[in-house]
């Protein structure tokens, strides 16, 4: 199963990925988390992406499409994948479709975590992460009870991805309405977008998300776009 992931920041990418992960035992590949990860490394590559990402910017496509290419070719991804965060502009979504189409393993289905920007906001700035074992939490979720990670435990610390701040929050929506939205129209016309309900718990988010797989393609509507 190879799948794309299309959602604004915030809208539970991640989470569900775990969950898609566990169901269909194919690789979540997250461009934000390779990123991210070159970027604590200090490699050649998290050096030239980290201004971008520290502005809630995108970082340039060649870098991310190398990125990409390398992560595809791996073993792991030969059944399938799950991709979250990338595609992020129509010019990716056009270079993985080529590549795709190299390998003659097309993308089977495209599905939108559909979420009302006022819910993403409050999403986002409540996020915390344990910095030891990367779970998300948010506080709002558990106002005055988020103090340590009930995983790790309490010497575990929970901290706010840099670009979680309101202010550059504020760019990534602003990004993701010029630049990724176009994407919902790109894969309707393609027939691949399936829409799924996002606003409620995780459960029956991946609840709606599994309805979704199942269904026919072509029977999303058009309140998304
Ligand atoms: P995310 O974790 O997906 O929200 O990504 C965090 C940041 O990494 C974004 O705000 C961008 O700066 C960068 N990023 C992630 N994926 C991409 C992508 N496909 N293209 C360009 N930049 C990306």
């Amino acid at each position: 199963m190879r799948i794309v992931l299309l959602g604004a920041p915030g809208s539970g990418k991640g989470t569900q990925s775990g969950l898609l992960v566990k169901t269909y035992g194919i690789p979540h590949i997250s461009t934000g988390d390779l990123l991210r990860e070159a970027v604590s490394k200090r490699t050649d590559l998290g050096l030239r992406a980290k201004s971008a990402m520290d502005a809630g910017k995108l970082v340039d496509d060649a870098t991310v499409l190398g990125m990409i290419r390398e992560r595809l070719s791996r073993p792991d991804a030969v059944n399938g994948f799950i991709l979250d965060g990338f595609p992020r502009n129509i010019a990716q979504a056009e270079a993985l479709e080529k590549m795709l189409e190299e390998l003659g393993t097309p993308l089977d289905t495209v599905l939108l975590l559909n979420l009302d920007f006022g819910v993403l906001f409050k999403r986002l700035t409540g996020r915390r992460i344990c910095e030891t074992c990367g779970r998300v939490f948010n506080v709002y979720a558990a106002p005055g009870t988020l103090l340590h990670c009930d995983h790790c435990g309490d010497r575990a610390r929970l901290i706010q991805r840099p670009d979680d701040k309101e202010e550059v929050i504020a760019k990534r929506l602003e990004v993701y309405e010029a630049q990724t939205k176009p994407l919902i129209k790109y894969y309707k016309t393609v027939g691949l977008l399936r829409i799924v309900d996002a606003d409620a718990d995780m459960d029956t988010v991946f609840a709606n998300i599994r309805r979704a797989v199942q269904a026919p393609a072509g029977g999303s509507g058009g309140a998304a776009e």
